[in-house]
């Protein structure tokens, strides 16, 4: 058995994707939203009998470790070794030596990269611990020595000097100089290198499962006119609109709390996280998006927005109205007093949880801050005003909420509430009819595999429904060979796989296809196939699958004895009829006539 396979066998599909979707049971399947495409409907679907997973919106299909490999952005082996750790699985000795081996062999790329960027974090971290302006500044922001210890917060002191030093222990943990220089740790000028990060604050950013990726640097000095940030460039590992800061710290209790904090900066983050509201991350520098909340929707239903109180921060906000409808995720706004951010209002001992509690759907404040003083606004202003709000409304799905908001807004508007619920109902149409057009574009499963014969395709899911037995459904190999070339390709496949134990056979069955082909098979073993198909229906399907056959072979021969009569051709006709009598009593002897 190979390691992949003794995963699959010894973890449950539905446990390992459950901690990533919330899944329903559905007849033979699980049910839930697909972590991987935006939708409201569960159209992703889960079957623990098959050990299978897959997505009637977008068509992703895959057993669990290519799940958690797609979801966590990582190799199949990074998910092996993931799933592992992460469920305390222990490996029996026969396949430990295979998978350390191959393990050493294959150390990716990003397993380097995250070792190189664990080697810098350590070294700036002891920097900051020597160097008494850096931490002086970080008490006098109340940042305590815990919280310098838990985000491993660094400092990369400046001068030629220190940039040698740094250079020569990196050499000692076998990071090399082309290696600083490729992440854009150091830069090159002639003979002389230096480093974008000397004389900032350092905070190492990882990735969701705690992996060192990359590095933002924070200014400090008096006088220092550089930009205030700089992180570490965007790379194949390092993407600032994939990544959140403090995410690996806030998943165990954003899991129990279902809900996180958003914030902007990282000493918010780091400030937040040491009053008690760990289940709080940051972006990097750049505006939230779609993938941050699709990210975030995995594991919360709630996310309180803590953007600074002044215009930029409200502006910021505002730009998430138009993200947050389609990520499954409810956005509530904390509104700060306009000369604060997370960070200065909570050293200035200010209580966060009144704020918390008086929180503001995402599209209550929308609605608030658009009408400000709507009635001072010109016609075509307000016109524009009215139209924003009617489309922001007409995506939200909670009807209560619709209506809430609805009436509130005819209110602070002096529009009639049924002028409103008009205008909504045409934007409400507008919608349906784009939707119809996505849904025909989905609807597009692989083209050419639609015309397939319906008896022969029944016949290809009833094997497979009982691949995995230990007495397997089977056909003859002659029998094999009659079949449309589509399923006979299947089939064939099919056939290389029997030998193998039962429980492993449709996995490996799996890895002989392609994407597309995969997706048909993982689609129609969702809703086409039938686990508990009994013998007796399966070989009545053989049997009218051979006398269709045979029917074919016989008006062949009578159609060839035709041509032969007209021909005047004897010892033609006479080696067709034999044919003919021979397909007759083949026929009655397997009770098909
Ligand atoms: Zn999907």
């Amino acid at each position: 058995m190979s390691l992949f396979n003794f995963l699959k066998s010894n973890l449950s599909i539905l446990d390992v994707v459950g901690e990533y979707v919330s899944l329903k049971p559905a007849g033979s399947y699980h049910k839930g939203t697909c972590p991987f495409h935006s939708e409201k409907d569960a159209s992703f679907t889960v079957s623990p009998d098959r050990g299978i997973f897959y997505c009637f919106g977008c068509h992703c299909s895959g057993d669990l470790i290519s799940f958690v490999a797609k979801i966590e952005n990582m190799t199949q082996l990074e998910a092996a070794k993931h799933l592992i750790d992460h469920f305390n699985i222990t490996i029996p000795q026969t396949l430990e030596k295979e998978f350390s081996t191959t393990v050493a062999n294959q150390k990716s790329e990003k397993d380097r990269h995250s070792y190189i960027c664990e080697a810098i974090t350590n070294w700036l971290h002891q920097q900051l611990l020597v160097n008494k302006e850096a931490l002086n500044y970080l008490t006098d922001r109340q940042i305590s020595s815990k919280s310098i210890e838990t985000f491993m917060v660094g400092y990369f002191p400046g001068g030629l000097k220190s940039v040698t030093n740094f250079i020569t222990a990196m050499q000692s943990k076998n990071v090399m100089l082309k290696d600083l220089l490729e992440i854009g740790f150091l830069s090159q000028s002639g003979n002389i290198y230096y480093s974008p990060f000397e004389e900032r604050i350092i905070f190492t950013i990882r990735d969701t499962l705690g992996r060192f990726v990359g590095f933002g640097g924070r200014i400090f000095k008096k006088n220092d006119e550089r930009a205030k940030y700089y992180n570490s460039k965007e790379s194949a590992h390092f993407q600032k609109g994939q990544l959140l800061f403090g995410f690996d710290l806030a998943k165990q209790k954003m899991k129990q709390q279902e809900n996180a904090f958003l914030v902007e900066g990282y000493t918010d983050c780091v400030m937040m996280w040491q009053h008690g509201f760990e289940n709080t991350v940051a972006t990097l520098g750049t505006a939230c998006n779609h993938d941050h909340l699709k990210l975030l929707s995995r594991f919360i239903k709630t996310l309180y927005v803590l953007y600074d109180g002044d215009k930029a921060g409200q502006k910021a906000i505002l730009r998430l109205v138009d993200l947050c409808w389609n990520a499954n995720l409810e956005l509530k706004i904390i509104h700060l007093p306009e000369q604060h951010d997370p960070a200065s209002f909570l050293q200035g001992k200010n209580d966060l949880q009144p704020l918390i509690s008086n929180a503001k759907d995402i599209f209550e404040f929308f609605l608030e801050t658009s009408t400000d003083a709507f009635q001072n606004k010109t016609i075509s202003e307000k016109m524009e005003i009215s139209e924003k709000i009617i489309s922001v409304i007409a995506k939200i799905d909670n009807k209560f909420k619709k209506e809430l908001l609805l009436s509130q807004a005819a209110a602070t508007m002096q529009i009639s509430l049924q002028t409103l619920k008009e205008f909504l109902r045409n934007e409400g149409h507008k919608r349906v009819e784009s939707k119809q057009e996505e849904n025909k574009e989905n609807d597009n499963i692989p083209g050419h595999f639609n015309d397939i014969d319906q008896l022969e395709k029944k016949i290809l899911f009833a094997i497979l429904s009982k691949i995995d037995l230990n007495e397997p459904f089977s056909i003859e190999k002659e029998l094999v060979s009659q079949f449309e070339m589509q399923i006979r390709y299947f089939l064939e496949k099919i056939d290389k796989v029997t030998d193998l134990q039962a429980g492993n056979r449709f996995t490996a069955f799996l890895e002989k296809l392609n994407t597309e082909e995969r997706d048909w098979i993982s689609y129609n073993m969702m809703i086409n196939s039938d686990p508990q198909i009994s013998f007796e229906t399966f070989s009545q399907l053989i049997m009218q699958f051979q006398k269709q056959r045979w029917k074919v072979a016989v008006s062949n021969v009578k159609n060839q004895i035709l041509a032969a009569q007209k021909m005047q051709d004897p010892l033609k006709l006479q080696e067709l009829l034999k044919k003919f009598a021979y397909l007759k009593e083949e026929m009655k002897n397997k009770g098909i006539l």
